[in-house]
């Protein structure tokens, strides 16, 4: 089995390390990831300057490729460059910090698993969800390295992913692990307005979640996270609001028969 693991924290990030030694494991596994931080890039890819991808070596010496790309980029070159097509699986994380709910739009570690399902190549994003500096890798790479085992004989239908999110906890006080729907995340007080020294206004983007609790409905994967469990979500490319199509059908068949 050959597995591509990139992420969007770049390729000497924590997450990324325990990912391919657990990855190792069960699978020949080859890095192409980002050679800085990118988190929050979404699914940027880069068409207007020369993509690199240049050699480095992981913390233990092993070889890895850094490109100066976005985390699609590297799933697109990681594919179909550096392993020539041959890809089993595409592992992107682990993420340090969550992604969960809405905020999947964002995150380039998702994005990276999304550009590999594109291209049609099964993948897995996997995220611990805490931003605290001490992390438990380990239970999330484990867990990582089991799902792709059982992937190799239950393979996902085309065009869709697994989203995995860890709580920060040790194996030991994880209560379990729960196949999750998407939650929601919103944040309030998004624009930090401050005046720079000549007296000119500048603005720090962020803010802070809304009301945990009002994304996190039974069954969600903001939900499974809280409670302490691994979540494991299922996303697919197509967002399109199937509960609308009647309602718009019937607007678009009147406006229609109007010539508009
Ligand atoms: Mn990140």
């Amino acid at each position: 089995m050959r597995i591509l693991v990139t992420n969007d924290d770049g390729v000497q990030a924590d997450g990324l390390f325990a990912l391919v030694q657990a990855l190792s494991q069960v699978a020949e596994v080859i890095v192409v990831a980002p050679d800085r931080q990118q988190s929050a890039t979404g699914h940027a890819i880069t068409l207007h300057k020369p993509l690199r991808l240049s050699p480095v070596a992981l913390r233990d010496g092993s070889p890895a490729f850094a490109s100066n790309g976005t985390p699609s980029d590297c799933a697109t070159l990681g594919i179909l460059e550096a392993m020539g097509g041959d890809v089993d699986f595409v592992v992107s994380g682990i993420n340090h910090g969550p992604n969960l709910g809405w905020d999947i739009h964002y995150s380039g570690t998702v994005s990276a698993a999304i550009e590999a399902a594109i291209i049609g190549k099964p993948s897995l994003a996997v995220s611990v969800a805490s931003w605290e500096k001490e992390i438990h890798w380990k239970p999330v790479a484990e867990f990582a390295a089991t799902l792709v085992r059982w992937l190799a004989t239950h393979p996902l239908p085309p065009h869709t992913i697994l989203n995995i999110n860890a709580p920060n906890l040790p194996q030991s006080e994880l209560t379990g692990v729960a196949v999750t729907t998407q939650g929601r995340r919103q944040y309030v007080d998004r624009i930090e307005k401050r005046i720079d020294p000549v007296g000119k206004p500048y603005y720090w983007l962020g803010g802070s979640l809304a009301e945990e609790a009002a994304g996190a409905e039974a069954g969600s994967d903001v939900r499974a996270v809280a409670d302490g469990k691994l979540s494991v979500t299922p996303v697919h490319l197509d967002l399109t609001a199937y509960s609308l199509l009647p309602t718009l059908g019937d607007a678009v068949k009147a406006w229609d028969s109007a010539g508009f």
